[in-house]
């Protein structure tokens, strides 16, 4: 095999619970991810010797600060039989900096693809873990789907899917750095209740997600302060009568889940603020 497509999904938080500071600086999370067929495309390709990322999108590094050059990298380095290179095209769809794992997920998928363009068998667990090297969603990334993360976010249980639903995500042109926000979050000190346990045994046992429940975001007040667009967003959506809205992440990413593919098509179509990145969607199950 020369060369290799390959998508890399982004990820929702359907609930995001910042339990506490762990000692060693990291914050101390639990998480339900969910992935959405919003997704990069990638396009890996032999090359005689080194890394080398080009991408579609201007802003982004294509470095070693490029979290798709360091997953190559690490490849490269564990593999040390490989004496060949890579060059990784980044086709970048899923807006940068916006709480929807974009470079955790391109981290990942290079690391998939780089197992399957040279034919090398693949020890998933071990690759979660290497991948923790590079951020603490990128081991989440490797598979995706409806997922319990705890820990710094590297600890994962899968769930049940939670089943094809329809949602629009959007996200204003203003880009948030998730260092900011929690650190905003602990001068805050906004701790909510959430009583997580009931989201586990919801998503563990019934038919149907239940709104009702905590599945909220402890960063969105953080959030909502830095970028206040967020607030705005989230007035427009409740007029498009959604069963769910909710900050992505560290934001400023806000979507609603619809009752119907047409509901959530007609919220994006409709969408006022001309700026947004505004697109209908749906989940995905892991891949
Ligand atoms: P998370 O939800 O995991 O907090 P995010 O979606 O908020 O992540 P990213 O889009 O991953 O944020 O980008 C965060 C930073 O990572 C940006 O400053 C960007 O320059 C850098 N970065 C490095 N590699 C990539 C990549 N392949 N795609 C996107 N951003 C990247």
């Amino acid at each position: 095999m020369r060369e290799l497509y390959l998508k890399a999904p982004a990820k929702i938080n359907l609930a995001l619970h910042v339990k506490g500071l762990r000692e060693d600086g990291f914050h101390e999370l639990q998480m339900i991810m969910q992935s959405i067929s919003l997704a990069d495309r990638i396009k890996l390709k032999k090359k005689s010797g080194g890394i080398i990322v080009k991408t579609s999108h201007t802003e982004l590094p294509t470095g070693e600060e490029n979290l798709a050059y360091q997953a190559a990298e690490i490849f490269l380095e564990k593999n040390p039989e490989i004496k060949q290179g890579v060059e990784i095209y980044i086709e970048k769809n899923i807006p940068i900096a916006a709480g929807m794992a974009g470079g955790s997920t391109d981290a990942a998928a290079v690391m998939r693809g780089l197992y399957q363009l040279f034919e090398l068998e693949a020890d998933l667990n071990k690759i979660r873990q290497e991948l923790e090297a590079i951020g603490s969603d990128v081991p989440y990334c490797l598979e995706g789907g409806t997922v319990y993360a705890s820990g710094k976010g590297q600890m994962l249980e899968p769930l049940p899917f939670i089943g094809e639903k329809y949602l629009v995500v959007v996200t204003p042109a203003f880009k948030i750095s998730t260092p900011e926000v929690y650190k905003l979050y602990d001068e805050l000190k906004g701790y909510q209740k959430f009583n997580f346990d009931s989201l586990l045994t919801n998503l563990k046992n019934d038919e149907e997600i239940d709104w009702e429940l905590d599945y909220k975001n402890d960063l969105k007040k953080a959030a909502e302060k830095i970028c206040p667009e967020i607030t705005e967003i989230k007035d427009i959506f409740k007029n498009t009568k959604p069963d769910f809205t909710m900050v992505s992440g560290s934001g400023p990413t806000v979507f609603s889940i619809y009752s119907s593919r047409e509901r959530a098509e007609k919220a994006a179509a409709d969408w006022p603020r001309k700026n947004d990145f505004v697109t209908a969607v749906k989940t995905i199950d892991s891949y």
